[in-house]
């Protein structure tokens, strides 16, 4: 084994590899840029190099620095996780010529996998079925058109040199082929420097089914059974599975066979993916056509490991050092079902645009350690977290927007869908926008709770994905005041002198919330009673609320609602996840407006309990709105109490040093 390598990579991937490593003793060399300076992945291993700047083109796809870094480190072997440099032949081939082991294919058959439509005449040879469609070196645009009109409308034009789900344009009808040709030669350019394009039949509501197989130096090939990764946006993936639902035995030997056919083919050795479209008719019969071949480790390869319990990286690491593949085909079995869900910094609602921020918070559940073959023998929880970030972290515009990945498996397929549901209900992201409850929104669709898995599950269940408020409004309120009053119940303990019990002697105590929420006003009431207990009421809905802190959050008991749940406060907003969903209220300083709606008949009270620091004015003197009127201390900070209208100061209530409750008046002033 080796003793020593260096991971070319970033993020969850690079800390995903570094585990594997420790775990086998072998000592990891990081690489990273100005971004990535203090990142997890960074601290994930050994030692770590310094490579350049945060666009990928100035580090991470440097790979003379890359390849330097490892010699001056002593690493005998290179992995390059996935993006980046690790489906590029010239690095891997540098790599060898620098005496170095690329943990991957020979550089000949990542070349011979890297253009699509090389790839499917190899494959056509290899008498593995292709998607009808023409993968002809000719690219005039005359014949092109007259091949989309020979293999039939609909059509798929995609990048020979395509990847990450870019440069596809599906097209309808011959009027438009041209444009669509035009706008996907453009984007081929742009983004892989190579505008040769292909033409495939549209598959209508097709699944993507892939294989997993491994190849050795001897020649033994095995596979690892499927995934199904049919939900997807923009042709990306989103949730993926294994084993794929429905898959006939009969089938996933036939997928299983072709993979390796193709993998053969081209002498592969490691892990590579064979993707197939997957056609459904009518009568539930399957039909499959290679798409491409990925000559890299997946994205999704974890739920591979967890109906397996195999770990595939260090499967790759063995396999790179020259060992024989660590089991035969007959020997590997699908335990279970897995579900993995790509965690992004995107807003679903406006289109999946990609989002950037700081993760404030980024609580995930229970902290899942990395064991051997991922969770398929997990007694534990089944639920594992691969991330590449840690709180307090920062999601960059320089690398893509997978913030997490979270893979669940369990006995059954419904057992793992539960079992994620969970683990995304306590994933607690606060500082970004994220997917997380798009993500709960589509394990909840019917299509995907009956497993109808096709490509086009998601515009098909749009009505329930997209702008979906799972929490309402009372317990929003609810979990905000909770959260004020154990906050200040917390500042009490911490500071005895200032006791704000929000209960007077003398009487019923009222104190005011103003919230914002969903674009709405809320101005809610609470009332403290003889008995101790509260009231709450905004609008119509009104009850008594009781709420005690737990170690997982706060249980709110609120309009005949008990749950648990996590408030955190950043900025004005009230981060609120309940079992159902986030949400978000704007709470309203009513210190800092105090002026404004404290004025009902001259009377200004103090919406918080806190203490008097001064007065700027005494009785008689005339006030104009607006006008600041005392200072206030409350929640260690300094609020400013103006006045309502313009008028003349009548009474002060208290002293410069005075403790006051919620709701006690402080101020007379006449209009
Ligand atoms: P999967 O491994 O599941 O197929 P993706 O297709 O999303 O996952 O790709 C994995 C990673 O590799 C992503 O970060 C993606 O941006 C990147 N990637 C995939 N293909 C290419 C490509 N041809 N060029 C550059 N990056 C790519
Ligand atoms: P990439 O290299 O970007 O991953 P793929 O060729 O693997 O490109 O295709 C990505 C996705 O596009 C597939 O998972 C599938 O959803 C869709 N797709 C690809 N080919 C077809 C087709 N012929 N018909 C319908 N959908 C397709
Ligand atoms: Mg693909």
């Amino acid at each position: 084994m080796f003793t020593k390598i260096l991971i070319a990579n970033r993020g969850e991937i690079a800390c995903r590899v570094a585990a594997t490593a420790r775990r086998m003793a072998v000592k990891t060399v990081a690489v990273y840029s100005d971004a990535d300076a203090n990142a997890k992945h960074v601290g994930a291993c050994d030692e770590a190099i310094y490579i350049g700047g945060s666009a990928p083109k100035d580090s991470y796809l440097r790979w003379e620095r890359i390849l330097n870094a490892a010699k001056v480190t002593g690493a005998q072997a290179i992995h390059p996780g996935y993006g980046f440099l690790s489906e590029n032949e010239e690095f891997a081939q540098a790599c060898a010529e620098a005496g170095l082991v690329f943990i991957g294919p020979p550089p000949s058959a990542i070349k011979a996998m890297g253009l699509k439509a090389e790839s499917k005449q190899l494959m056509e040879k290899a008498g593995v079925p292709l998607v009808p469609g023409y993968h002809g070196h000719d690219q005039g645009s005359v014949l092109l058109k007259s091949e989309a009109a020979r293999i039939g409308y609909p059509v798929l034009i995609k990048a020979s040199a395509g990847g990450g789900g870019k440069g596809m344009r599906a097209v309808d009808k011959a009027e438009d082929f041209d444009a669509a040709l035009a706008s996907c030669k453009r984007e081929a350019i742009n983004s892989f420097g190579d505008d040769a394009v292909l033409i495939e039949k549209y598959v209508q509501r097709p699944r993507h089914i892939e294989i997993q197989v491994f190849g050795d130096t001897q020649g033994n090939y095995v596979h690892l059974f499927e995934r199904d990764c049919s939900v997807q946006r923009r042709h990306q993936k989103v949730l993926e599975e294994a084993p794929a639902p429905g898959l006939a035995e009969h089938m996933r030997q036939q997928m299983g066979d072709a993979a390796i056919a193709a993998a053969r083919a081209v002498k592969y050795v490691g892990a590579g993916t064979v993707e197939f479209i997957v056609e459904q008719q009518p009568d539930g019969a399957m039909n499959f056509f290679f798409m491409e071949m990925n000559t890299r480790l997946q994205v999704e390869h974890p739920v591979t490991e967890a109906i397996t319990g195999l770990d595939l990286v260090e499967w790759q690491l063995r396999v790179a050092c020259g060992e024989t593949l660590p089991l035969a085909q007959s020997q590997l079995r699908i335990i279970g079902h897995a579900i993995e869900a790509r965690i992004c910094a995107e807003t679903p609602d406006n289109n999946f645009l990609p989002a950037t921020g700081t993760l404030h918070v980024f609580n995930s559940p229970e902290d899942v350690t990395f064991e051997r073959g991922g969770l398929a023998n997990s007694l534990g929880a089944g639920v594992r977290l691969d991330a590449g970030v840690r709180e307090g972290d920062t999601i960059s515009p320089f690398y893509d927007s997978m913030v997490a990945k979270l893979i669940v498996h369990g006995q059954t397929r419904e057992e793992a869908l539960a079992r994620m549901d969970v683990a995304l209900a306590k994933t607690h992201i606060v500082g970004l926008q994220t997917n997380v409850q798009f993500l709960r929104h589509v394990l909840h669709s019917r299509s995907f709770a009956q497993a109808q898995l096709d490509t086009a599950l998601i515009p098909r269940e749009q009505a329930v994905l997209f702008k979906q408020e799972p929490v309402g409004v009372a317990m929003a309120v609810a979990s905000s005041v909770a959260k004020t009053l154990l906050n200040e119940r917390a500042c009490e303990r911490a500071d005895p002198f200032s006791r704000r019990d929000g209960w007077r002697s003398h009487g019923l105590n009222l104190r005011r919330f103003e919230f914002e929420f969903g674009g709405e006003q809320v101005s809610a009431n609470l009332t403290y009673l003889h008995d101790g207990a509260l009231h709450l009421s905004f609008g119509e809905t009104a009850g008594t609320l009781t709420f005690a802190a737990v170690d997982s959050g706060v249980d709110v008991q609120y309009a005949g609602h008990r749950q648990t749940v996590s408030v955190y406060k950043h900025r004005d907003v009230d981060h609120v996840f309940t079992a159902q969903g986030a949400t978000q209220i704007v709470v309203i300083d009513l210190l800092a407006h105090a002026g404004d709606s404290q004025g009902e008949g001259g009377r200004l009270t103090a919406p918080m309990p806190g203490k008097i620091v001064s007065f700027s004015i005494k009785v008689g003197d005339k006030v104009a709105k607006g006008q600041a009127l005392a200072v206030m201390e409350a929640m260690k900070m300094e609020h400013t109490i103006a006045a309502p209208h313009d008028g003349t100061v009548t009474e002060l209530l208290y002293a410069p040093g005075d403790q006051v409750t919620e709701g006690s008046e402080l101020i007379r002033v006449s209009s």
